[in-house]
């Protein structure tokens, strides 16, 4: 008989041990390394079984076992001062402490992070691939950094999915549900110790209702929305069932209840907490951006006009990109938004919804425009809402930069004003045990925070090369013993009986040259691009002296059955029995499968069609591990790919036959393999050690150690967008100047803000360059001569200080298309009989050659983080 439900009884803990209760709760056992040898010392056979998993073990636990430890004094002592080290963790003042001093700006009293996935440890499985392993990382980070962060996103009942074999090499897909008791979680309750329950109205009369869930993650709440409650008529409590499952119409019910719901959950949460509001709100991608309108519904409520809420919305609002791809981004039916946006009758636009009172539907549908009428745009709604938005590489802002040019008509992709921060990897959880023990042994600190200096990465240079490549076969040899029992477990689910499974013991060899490709499975990517030539891949593979071992892993999108195809046709080359002792597929790829391939795999093999790859983290995590990347040049490897810390596999990213490209860079990849990086491997010394190897080894943490962090990429975060943020908010709440009429009270600058919008937004398509003249230049200009601009302008009602005129220099190509112009600020000397404005500017030639000039007209205004940000401008 199977059971209905399940769910799990906590063991009651002796006195002297009660301290194991907080230790497994907070999340920070999952990047804390003595934390888990703890756990494991109380029963080491179950901490395996449970594969360690500190709730589970305390509740499988023997209770005698229990009862034992409470008298073995030094486990006693030993539990105390893991107790006391995380109180202090969560107590003592870290980074962002000290950075109010520093910058004489206070930080932002609490930020806001949304995001739809999260994978913060493998025992809360609420992640499909990167972007959630990026916004785990990220939490896990700020935690460490001291940010006064609270996250928020949904809690899936079954995650996203547990993937395993047929015996011909399909996917298939299991849901089990998971067990919140048993998971690290409280519920979300009143002060009266009731559950929080947040309310969302939806069309015909309907009503979505959640329950909170709360991890704690070091020091950051994650908040995690729950619709599986009686509260909820049957078909609404599937809502939360599992992550990027279902239609669409299942898909807005998600994505309403993690903007709109996360928004209610974080009131609800700071207020019984007693913490301070969030100052910034930051989406991690486009999912939940109707977090934007709900936010301007409270304003709105507070009594401000739409404007005056949009404009201090904006102002403190970061929207993050993560995708290049156009299918990747996130687009509604525009009927669907209306349905649960508008009041279903005429009066819609003027009224707002049940689900949003006062906020007016055309203009929630204005957010989410795009070229095509009848969709509804999530990125575009990011874009609109946020005053500060970016990508995750360099490469990304760029390309982001391009693919949102729409959204800024009249400007050059450089000046749309989407900026990138690289992404980076949480380095207690990825890099494995023996280098953080090497990194405090050349610290001489417990404390890693020193991690974060170039400075201390340098140390690595006196590390003998011995013990750097005795590391590395070590983490080789562990990787080895995973892969085998995971094949194992795999052939058997298959369909293998014991006794064909003989060739397992010595399946994969802990010497031999181990490559890694492990990712999701969009077509982007390119599982399959190895297999282009799968002759050449198994003479590489069974090579008499320099033979390679790949290890791949991913999961398809269960929707998608052309990526379920590139599995099988890896997984059946990985059957066939000359080769299944060099090549494996193995199934259900998740963290902690992940984390032995980063630990392990000499080479991390990344080959996706650039510019597809916004940004890519697994490489990171292996170069943090002295893997060595062997990439196409794309996302993060674009980068900081320095010529000795890797290999770049060259791309064809100009072929237009997508065919032959693959040719070119699958050829490419085999030549690397053949010639590069082979030899280097199996080149040794008389210890048998391959020092050109290690030195790439060592290089590689040098050089990226430092770069990858995600600390680092909080810390830009926290500079460059949650500061600045922070500032623009306080700055729109200010009240005007005392006697600027409706401007002198709260808000005041965000109504004045909003009232310029308005007017420059309604003058603009009037704006008028009359005439441009130049003066001074002599008959043969020559490199420095001095060029004298003036412009007459029209300005529509706008006063000549409510904008900035430039003049545009810069080389002209061919079509006369000025090329990475130069704009110098022309001042305003005065009108003209006709009423025009006159600006003027003089500046010498910056170039030799063809030289071009424009005017333009551009917003301006002390509120606006830039030029470009309402896209208005007229030239010349
Ligand atoms: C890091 C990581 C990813 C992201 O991999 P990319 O190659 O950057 O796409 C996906 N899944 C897991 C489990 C990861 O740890």
């Amino acid at each position: 008989m199977k059971a209905l439900r399940r769910f799990t009884v906590r063991a009651h803990l002796p006195d002297r041990l009660t301290a194991l209760e907080p230790l497994s709760v907070n999340l920070r056992w999952s990047w804390d390394k003595p934390t888990q040898d703890l756990f494991e010392a109380i029963d080491p056979q179950v901490w395996h079984q449970v594969d360690g998993d500190p709730v589970a073990l305390l509740g499988q636990v023997a209770p005698a076992r229990l009862e034992e430890l409470a008298g073995d004094e030094s486990f006693v002592e030993r539990l105390g001062m893991l107790a006391e080290d995380l109180d202090t963790y969560l107590t003592r003042p870290l980074w962002y402490q000290g950075l109010a001093d520093e910058q004489g700006v206070e930080p932002p009293k609490g930020i806001a992070y949304f995001s739809m996935e999260f994978g913060v440890a493998e025992v809360l499985p609420n992640y499909s691939g990167g972007l959630g392993i990026l916004a785990g990382d990220h939490l896990k980070s700020a935690s460490d950094l001291g940010l006064p962060l609270i996250a928020v996103g949904l809690y899936y009942r079954s995650g996203y999915f547990r993937q395993s074999l047929s015996a011909d090499g399909w996917q298939h897909e299991s849901y089990p549900a998971l067990d919140p008791q048993g998971l690290p979680l409280r519920l979300l309750t009143d002060k009266a110790g009731a559950p929080v329950l947040i309310k969302l109205a939806l069309p015909d009369d309907a009503q979505l209702n959640a329950q909170v869930w709360v991890a704690q993650v070091g020091r950051i709440p994650l908040l995690l929305l729950d619709s599986d409650i009686p509260e909820n008529e049957h078909e609404l409590r599937t809502v939360t069932d599992r992550l990027y499952g279902g239609d669409q119409e299942h898909r807005i019910k998600q994505e309403i209840l993690a903007g709109i719901g996360g928004v209610r959950a974080i009131r609800a949460f700071t207020e019984i907490e007693g913490l301070p509001a969030p100052e910034v709100f930051h989406m991690n991608e486009g999912h939940a951006g109707f977090l934007g309108a709900e936010r301007i519904r409270e304003l709105i409520e507070a009594g401000l006009d739409f404007d005056t809420a949009l404009a201090v919305v904006r102002a403190s609002t970061v929207f993050t990109t993560h995708t290049p791809v156009a299918a990747g981004i996130d687009r509604f039916p525009a009927e669907m938004v209306e349905r649960y946006f508008g009041t279903g009758s005429e009066e819609a636009s003027v009224g707002g919804s049940r689900l949003l009172p006062g906020v007016p539907l055309e203009r929630i549908l204005a957010f989410g425009a795009e070229d095509d009428p009848s969709k509804f745009n999530m990125a575009h709604m990011g874009l609109r809402l946020a005053q500060r938005a970016n990508g995750v590489s360099l490469l990304h802002g760029r390309v982001s930069r391009e693919m949102f040019n729409e959204l800024w008509p009249g400007f050059d992709p450089a000046e749309v004003p989407i900026g990138s921060i690289t992404n980076g990897v949480h380095a207690p959880t990825w890099a494995a045990p023996h280098w953080i023990e090497l990194g405090r042994e050349l610290l001489g600190s417990e404390d890693l925070t020193q991690l974060r200096e170039m400075e201390s990465w340098s140390r690595l240079q006196k590390v003998d090369p011995g013990h750097l490549w005795w590391i590395r076969n070590q983490l080789r040899a562990e990787l080895i013993e995973d892969v085998r029992a995971r094949l194992r477990r795999s052939c058997l689910q298959r369909g293998a009986s014991d006794a064909e499974l003989g060739w397992i013991p010595t399946a994969f060899d802990p010497n031999v040259l181990t490559i890694g490709f492990a990712r999701r499975v969009p077509t982007y990517k390119r599982l399959t691009l190895m297999l282009r030539d799968p002759e050449r891949l198994a003479n590489l593979l069974l090579d008499d002296k320099r033979p390679i071992q790949l290890i791949v892993a991913g999961k398809s999108h269960p929707a998608d059955e052309g990526g379920k195809a590139l599995i099988q046709q890896i997984v059946r080359f990985a059957d066939r029995e000359d080769l299944r002792h060099r090549i494996a597929f193995l199934p259900d790829y998740d963290m902690s499968m992940a984390r032995k391939l980063y630990y392990g795999c000499d080479v991390w093999l990344n080959n996706p069609l650039r510019p597809l790859e916004a940004c890519g983290t697994s490489g990171m995590k292996s170069a943090l591990n002295g893997g060595l990347n062997l990439s196409i040049r794309d996302g993060w490897w674009d980068e900081w790919y320095d010529g000795e810390n890797g290999w770049e596999i060259p791309t064809a990213d100009g072929l237009a036959d997508e065919n032959r490209r693959d040719d070119l860079e699958a050829a490419a990849l085999y030549d690397l393999l053949e010639r590069a990086v082979t030899p280097k491997f199996y080149d040794r010394d008389e210890h048998g050690i391959p020092t050109r190897w290690v030195e790439m080894v060592r290089h590689t943490l040098q050089s990226l150690g430092p770069k990858v962090l995600a600390s680092r990429m909080v810390r830009d975060y926290t500079q460059k967008y949650y500061l600045p943020a922070a500032s623009a908010l306080r700055a729109v709440i200010e009240p005007g100047l005392p006697d600027s009429g409706e401007y002198a009270m709260p808000f005041g600058s965000a109504r004045e803000l909003a009232d310029y919008r308005r007017r420059a937004e309604q003058a603009w398509p009037r704006i008028e360059i009359a005439d441009v003249d130049s003066y001074g230049l002599p008959d043969v200009p020559l490199l420095g001569s001095e060029l004298t601009l003036t412009a007459q302008v029209y300005l529509a009602g706008l006063r000549p200080d409510e904008v900035v005129v430039q003049a545009v220099l810069g080389r002209v190509d061919g079509g006369d298309v000025l090329v990475d112009p130069a704009t110098v600020p022309m001042i305003h000397t005065g009108t003209a009989d006709s009423g025009n404005e006159i600006f003027t500017a003089t500046t010498p030639l910056p170039f030799a050659g063809s030289v071009g000039y424009t005017v333009r007209v551009l917003p301006c205004h002390r509120l606006l983080a830039g030029p470009s940000e309402l896209g208005l401008v007229t030239l010349a």
